[in-house]
């Protein structure tokens, strides 16, 4: 997490940076936060940083040695207090746990790797067996299939965390086990209330969130299928198909998706990923997803830079495929709620850039709403976000095919000379080459003009 790191994992293809308040402190957090910012601006780039919320997220403490080992059979004490854990010895930062767990139900640990069976309850210790053993780290995940929750959706220590968002400016904050839209507006509710409302990420990890998955995108600035968290909760062969509805539902809202866990996960120790690796990264490119994500791979393996490098090739593997035959799965139009010139247009663009064989696609962008609704449509060229605010370009970094950048102004603009200019800054094009502009929206529908022009670009 040295400058040097962050600028190579730009360098590698890095657009959004998650913060994952599960691990570290706010002290923490703030550096790298800033670090992150000051990498972005050195190296000309608008990457996002999403901060992650932990929600009813139940983590284990920290061991005496950073990690015990939990063996077949053994018996071990998971404790509801503070302290730090030893052989033998769990820490749940959940402090209610020994409530809401009853004897025969599965406690499991670090995604499911592990997995324990309650045998009784003494004071505040959960006495358990190891059914499946291995190495316990330090804040490992907890979770329980077989057991209602009563920890709330949005925690006292999420607040904290998000003022702190709020204060840095984060692009982006995730919120984990969403269950309902309730949970999504009641965090948005909370920000407007205290500072102002950033874009929210709605993790699905819960079998609540898939039965009440059209709410939550629809409430949702975008949505993460949190396939860890979800694959414990559910039963693992449910979560590709899972994935599948989930990105397709967003994707036909104008939603965007990130998939997220285990994409590269035999990296944190390998060198090269497995090939069922490659065909996840790559199948998750073929439904065209605005982002993938990786975790312990970059957080905590031994090869963070080659990992993004490798997600990155699979990547554009797909993608040029997929340019070259204009197969994005592209909105199909037409079938809106109501009426949007915003999504009838991106459909017309996406016409043009298909039929035209154009370079690119121009859109001058206040909010970031014109460029996201057009890369909603997965036109079959480059788009590039033009915006006067840096916060608008780092929205748009989370968006399936948007460059970002960053002009001067916006108003009374010459807009083919502007369009020249940034052509021949991002090197996108050639003398002969066509892009398509496309201008005049308002957020008030009435006063929408919608324009779109062809320009021949000049070097
Ligand atoms: P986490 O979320 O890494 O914060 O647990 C992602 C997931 O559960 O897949
Ligand atoms: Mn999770």
């Amino acid at each position: 997490d040295t400058a040097k790191d962050i600028k190579s994992l730009i360098h590698s293809g890095v657009n959004v940076f998650r913060l994952n308040m599960s691990h570290g402190d706010h002290k923490y957090h703030k550096k790298i936060f800033k670090r992150i910012r000051a990498c972005s601006t050195k190296t000309g780039t608008y990457g996002a940083i999403l901060m992650d919320l932990c929600g009813p997220k139940i983590r284990v403490g920290k061991f005496e040695n950073g990690s015990i080992q939990l063996k077949k059979n053994e018996r071990v004490i998971i404790r509801c207090a503070s302290g730090i854990g030893s052989d033998g010895i769990i820490i749940s930062q959940y402090r209610q746990l020994y409530k809401d767990v009853e004897p025969g139900e599965r406690i499991l640990l670090d995604d499911g790797n592990m997995e324990c069976r309650v045998e009784s309850v003494d004071g505040k210790d959960v006495i358990c067996k190891v059914i499946y053993g291995g190495e316990l780290k330090n804040n490992k995940g907890l979770n329980l299939p077989d057991t209602r929750v009563s920890v709330s959706s949005f925690t006292a220590k999420d607040k904290m965390d998000v003022k702190l968002a709020m204060e840095l400016g984060a692009d982006f904050v995730a919120l984990s086990f969403v269950r309902t839209a309730k949970d999504v507006r009641g965090l948005q509710r909370y920000m407007a209330r205290v500072n102002r409302e950033i874009p929210v990420i709605a993790k699905i990890e819960k079998p609540e969130a898939v039965v009440n998955i059209d709410e939550i995108i629809k409430t949702a600035y975008g949505i993460m299928v949190a396939r860890g968290d979800l694959g414990i909760e559910l039963p693992a062969e449910e979560v590709p198909l899972i994935q599948r509805v989930v990105t397709d539902k967003a994707r036909a809202n104008n939603c965007p998706v990130i998939v997220a866990t285990q994409m590269m996960e035999s990296m944190i120790t390998n060198a090269r990923p497995t090939r069922a690796e490659v065909g996840d990264v790559a199948n998750a490119a073929m439904t065209s997803v605005d982002a993938v994500m990786l975790s312990a791979e970059t957080a905590a393996g031994k090869y963070p830079v080659k990992a993004v490098k490798m997600m990155d090739c699979i990547l554009r593997e797909i993608e040029n495929h997929q340019w070259s035959t204009g197969s994005f799965g592209s909105d199909s139009g037409g079938n809106f709620d109501r009426p949007s010139s915003r999504r009838a247009v991106a459909h017309a663009a996406n016409a043009l850039a298909h039929d035209l064989k154009l370079q690119g696609v121009l859109v001058p962008t206040d909010s970031g709403h014109t460029a996201a609704v057009l890369s909603a449509s997965r036109p079959s060229s480059p788009l590039l976000g033009l915006s006067t605010s840096i916060q608008t370009c780092q929205k748009l970094s989370l968006h399936w095919g948007i460059v970002p950048f960053l002009i001067n102004r916006l108003e009374s603009q010459n807009w083919k000379l502007l369009s020249q200019e940034s052509c021949h800054r991002c090197k996108l094009t050639k003398t002969g080459h066509r892009v398509l502009l496309v201008s005049g929206f308002n957020d008030d529908e009435a006063l929408n003009e919608p324009v779109m022009k062809i320009i021949n670009v000049k070097s």
